[in-house]
């Protein structure tokens, strides 16, 4: 299960959030042999992150994936960090993954500049945002990357990664080797935000939202009507309850106002979850009730 051997340049890395994606991240980095440290501003969203990490290697070693000497030397590689100093001390790549907040993002980016070191890599997991806009809170645009990662990161094999106008070709290149040392398969994609997946991803889950308010059909038979009809892995509504319906609203509402177009607002159903912090498989609760026997359909939406 780790990555293929690489000779990529990196041996230290600091993942910034520890939520559903910044964890699989460094999952998949410490598997891949770097020191990874991983921080999060929230000591109980470490715990989270921690603990899915564990969960996942020890579901490996149970069904034969991986043998405990491995999985204890990616623990090994793994360290918890509450301190953002202390994160960036050293590293040679930084990979950020905390909410999808312009404003967040940009304060964290100025905060990377001023500890990483000054050859170090920083790269955004954004799943739509424009990379330039947070490149622009460091003096040092050309080395600030895409790299957007899928969820589950171990599992997904697409890393897509965005240039923009300032970003060094060095940089490029090298977010590309980063990512086939991680196991991933990448493609080049523009600064229009959105990229190449998630504005699709989000509008067909958007959709799907509003079908299942207007009564076209059950959650679940809307799922198998993709599944089924279009040969999709996963239904639009199971997969946005994976994602988390805060995420694809957050990326809903960054769309409408980048392209100054409200259809891609996010369905008052999408809303009325979200505000209500029924978020999707990570609270148990969104389109679906998820429990570890599986999915259960609502019959309050
Ligand atoms: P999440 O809510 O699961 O995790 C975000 C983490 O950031 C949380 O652990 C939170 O405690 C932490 N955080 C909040 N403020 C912070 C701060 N100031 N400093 C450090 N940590 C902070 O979100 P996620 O689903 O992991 O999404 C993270 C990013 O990845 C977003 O930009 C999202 O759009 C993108 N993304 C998400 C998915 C997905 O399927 N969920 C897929 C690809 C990309």
């Amino acid at each position: 299960m780790g990555a293929p051997p690489s000779n990529v340049d990196v041996r230290k890395v600091a993942v910034i959030g520890a939520g559903t994606m910044g964890s699989g991240i460094a999952q998949v980095c410490a598997q891949t042999g770097w020191e990874t440290k991983l921080y999060d501003a929230f000591s109980d969203s470490l715990d989270r992150g921690f603990s899915t990490i564990n969960e996942f290697w020890m579901k490996g070693i149970s069904r034969g994936k991986n043998s405990e000497d491995e999985v204890k030397s990616w623990s090994k590689n793994l360290h918890r960090l509450e301190n953002l100093e202390d994160a960036l001390e050293g590293v040679d790549l930084v990979i950020e993954a905390v909410p999808e907040k312009i404003d967040l993002k940009r304060s964290i980016f100025a905060q990377i500049e001023r500890y990483a070191p000054e050859d170090a890599i920083l790269a955004t997991n954004t799943s739509g945002l424009r990379i330039s806009e947070i490149a622009s809170a460091t003096k040092c645009p050309e080395r600030v990357v895409g790299m957007h990662f899928f969820n589950p990161v171990p599992l997904m094999e697409l890393l897509e990664i965005i240039e923009h106008d300032l970003v060094s070709g060095e940089t490029l290149e090298k977010a590309k080797e980063i990512g086939e040392a991680m196991g991933k398969t990448t493609i080049i994609v523009g600064d229009i935000p959105g990229f190449a997946t998630s504005r699709l991803g989000v509008v067909l889950g958007n959709e799907a939202i509003r079908m299942l308010a207007e009564g076209v059909a059950s959650a679940s038979d809307i799922d198998t009507a993709m599944k089924l009809g279009y040969r999709h892995p996963m239904g639009p509504l199971e997969l946005s309850d994976l994602v988390g319906l805060d995420v694809r609203r957050d990326i809903l509402r960054n769309l409408a106002e980048s392209f100054e177009d409200p259809s891609y607002l996010p369905h008052p159903l999408l809303d009325k979850l979200v505000d209500s912090g029924d978020l999707g498989r990570k609270t148990g609760r969104g389109i679906y009730v998820w429990t570890n026997e599986g999915k259960s359909e609502r019959d309050d939406l």
